[in-house]
């Protein structure tokens, strides 16, 4: 069997030895009725973490998202979105699905969307208008080559959010890689959105769920769509314990994904086909485009899986590597290797 260097993303991390026994050994009860203390436990580190009142655990960072969003906003709503926005594009259309309300994206500097805008894009309700009642950013944002989108320009939408009486969610899959990029401690990015997601399945290593926090009517009211989307679960503190292991000992090292996720793109940013500008690499996200006169994107990720590398093509003829838990420098090697063999000749 090839031991493969899996760079598709970083929820193909495996749960650590520790994750292992927290599962085996966690207490458990019914979360749907309210006694499992496991969950319970995740929950309150994570709103503390966060700086908010309380927090709800679910199956994945999409039901998260579409939570947050059937909980801010009614039938007729608009919603503005970043227009590579995951919640927008790579989440099976919930907003128009399960909330049942429009997405109004707009154009960002590399997830920065500009304030301005959003603020002239705030819409008062008519007869024939929709009422804007959210405003969702991403950080770091996926699509963007995982960028961290600068605390100012956070700041200044939060602002434009409070004029407008307008909430903001804030999709933090990966805010604890943002925290290591910047050096801002994680209440800071809890401060803007008056909701905030995170994802414990990807870079943090846990095998399952994510977490979403905020006020506590919004997460009692999140709990009631939690169930009905079915993602009431009965004794799954099973899975909260590798949560606990990941936000009490996994957040530190995601310095070391975004030290091999820039040695990648240093390394490789000069091959022919590629273009990357590894200025754009903040964090543990890769994404180039890749043109080669006689090598399609297909065929040269069939020659890294050939050398036991795997990688996932993405929009607008790119490619995406992703750095976690389980490349180490071995695998970083193999994987530049595997670059210059196929393009160096
Ligand atoms: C992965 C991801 C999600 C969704 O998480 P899943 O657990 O895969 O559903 C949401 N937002 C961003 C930015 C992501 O990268």
């Amino acid at each position: 069997m090839t031991q493969y260097s899996d760079f598709r993303s970083d929820t193909v991390t495996r749960p650590t030895e520790n994750m292992r026994k927290a599962m085996a050994a966690a207490e458990v009860g019914d979360d749907v009725l309210g006694d499992d203390p496991t969950v319970q436990k995740l929950e309150s580190i994570a709103a503390d973490m966060i700086g908010k009142e309380a927090a709800v655990y679910v199956p994945s960072g999409t039901m998260a998202n579409s939570i947050a969003i059937k909980c801010w906003t009614n039938e007729l709503d608009e919603v503005i979105v970043e227009e590579r926005a995951h919640l927008y594009n790579m989440e099976s259309t919930h907003m128009t699905f399960i909330a049942r309300v429009t997405p109004r994206p707009l154009s960002s500097n590399r997830g920065a969307m500009n304030p301005e805008e959003v603020e002239r894009n705030i819409r008062k309700p008519s007869v024939h208008i929709p009422r804007t009642s959210l405003i969702c950013i991403e950080n770091t944002h996926n699509n963007w080559s995982g960028a961290v989108v600068p605390m100012e320009n956070l700041k200044a939408i939060r602002e434009i959010a409070d004029r407008h009486d307008v909430k903001v969610h804030f999709d933090g899959a990966r805010v604890f890689n943002a925290c290591h990029a910047t050096g801002i401690p994680v209440k800071e990015y809890g401060k803007i959105g008056d909701s905030l997601m995170f994802c414990l399945s990807k870079g943090l290593s846990a095998p399952v769920g994510s977490v979403l926090t905020g006020p506590k009517d919004f997460v009692d009211y999140a709990r009631r769509i939690r169930k009905a989307l079915g993602g009431g679960m009965r004794q799954v503190g099973v899975l909260a314990a590798p949560g606990i292991v990941a936000l009490t000992e996994m957040v530190d090292r995601l310095k070391e994904d975004h030290i091999r996720a820039k040695k990648l793109a240093l390394t490789i940013q000069d091959l022919p086909g590629i273009d990357l500008n590894p200025d754009h690499i903040d964090t543990n996200i890769v994404i180039f485009g890749f043109k080669h006169p006689e090598i399609s994107i297909p065929d040269f990720l069939e020659k890294l899986k050939e050398r036991g590398i795997l990688a996932l093509a993405t929009t607008g003829e790119r490619i995406r590597f992703i750095t976690h838990k389980d490349i180490d420098d071995k695998n970083l090697e193999k994987a530049i290797s595997g670059f210059q063999e196929i393009l160096s000749r």
